[in-house]
């Protein structure tokens, strides 16, 4: 039988993303009603390593659901990655009794926690926080949709410059190598174009494209791309178009760190709350080493071990919406 959870760790891992602390929250708060003990522990599994680990009260959590960031903060720890420093990281959760694991974090953070959960028989419970939404095995990640809907109102906002100018603006948004952020954004601002990791990109059809509409007056065009995409940033993209078309005014706009931060979304904070609710449960329950998803709006549960990035063709219709509705 498995052992009862009594002492409960939570962390947040990896890059920050909005609606973490809402996540917080809703672990501590539930935590709590089951009449478990909660630990907040700092910086990810540095505070795990080095100690920094207190107890929560449903107090510590007041005021937060709105806020960006994270109350416990965040980091990337490589003591975590060596078995000494993992060894170091179970010894200190001995000492306050701990005997369980909530990770907030994307899929580097739950492949520590698998690691972690085989060496020591400590059962760990992932929520997938990140704005990329790159994870498989979940709808929804905490950050996503408070990322693209701040990128959405970035652009909205150059879209007036460039359509007071008549130009051609080039913006990077985040995502790392994960489509999503650029796909959803440059749909939702009407896009000439979005270049993302998922697809080949063919600059020539591009040049084209834009030499086409030019001779058609259509003078305001925003092209998305995604940081990763393997063409090369907004920089490398409008370099290709100044060199093929001198005579279009071409501006770059890198719109980087605004994403990750603000106040999250409803959606995110609705989110982050259903996830971490669940999350306690699952160490009741005993469903231990997955991490909480949310599928076909139902809550879905994938084995920690088996977290792995979403790295999936994004299919020819979407671009093809793309393609018909910015002609
Ligand atoms: P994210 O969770 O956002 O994907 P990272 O990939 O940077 O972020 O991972 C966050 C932290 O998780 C790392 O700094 C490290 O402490 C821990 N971690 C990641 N992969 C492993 C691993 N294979 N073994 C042990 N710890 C890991």
């Amino acid at each position: 039988m498995t052992k009862k959870v009594t002492k409960v760790g939570l962390l947040t891992s990896g890059g920050d993303s909005p609606g973490m602390n809402a996540a917080i929250r809703a672990v501590v708060r539930t935590g709590i009603y089951h009449n478990l003990e909660v630990f907040g522990i700092m910086r990810g599994y540095s505070g795990m390593v080095e100690n920094d680990i207190f107890k929560m009260e449903s107090r510590s959590v007041a005021n937060i659901i709105q806020r960006g960031g994270t109350i416990l903060k965040t980091a990337r720890c490589m003591e975590f990655m060596e078995p000494a420093g993992r060894k170091k990281a179970y010894d200190n959760l001995q000492k306050h009794g701990i005997d369980g694991l909530v990770i907030i974090g994307g899929d580097g953070s739950f492949r520590g926690a698998q690691t972690f959960s085989n060496e020591f028989d400590i059962p760990c419970i992932g929520l997938p926080g990140t704005i990329d939404k790159d994870i498989a095995g979940t709808d929804f990640t905490i950050g996503f949709d408070t990322a693209v809907n701040t990128a959405v109102e970035a652009i909205d906002k150059v879209r007036d410059t460039a359509d007071a100018h008549d130009r051609l603006f080039i913006i990077e948004v985040m995502g790392r190598d994960a489509g999503y952020i650029a796909l959803h954004s440059g749909i939702a601002t009407g896009a000439e174009n979005i270049l993302i990791p998922e697809r080949k990109t063919n600059v020539d059809d591009i040049i084209q494209s834009l030499e086409e509409k030019s001779k058609r007056k259509k003078l305001v065009n925003l092209i998305i791309v995604a940081e990763g995409d393997e063409f090369g940033g907004a920089n490398e993209l409008s370099t290709y178009i100044k060199e093929k078309l001198p005579a279009l005014e071409t501006r770059v706009c890198i719109l980087g760190h605004i994403q990750r931060g603000g106040s999250p979304s409803c959606m995110d904070r609705v989110i982050a709350s259903r996830m971490g609710y669940h999350a306690i449960e699952c160490l009741i329950e005993g469903k231990h080493n997955v991490f909480v998803g949310i599928q076909n709006n139902k809550m879905h549960y994938t084995p920690l071990n088996e977290a792995v990035k979403k790295k999936q063709r994004i299919n020819e219709e979407w671009m093809n919406i793309v393609k018909i509705l910015a002609t």
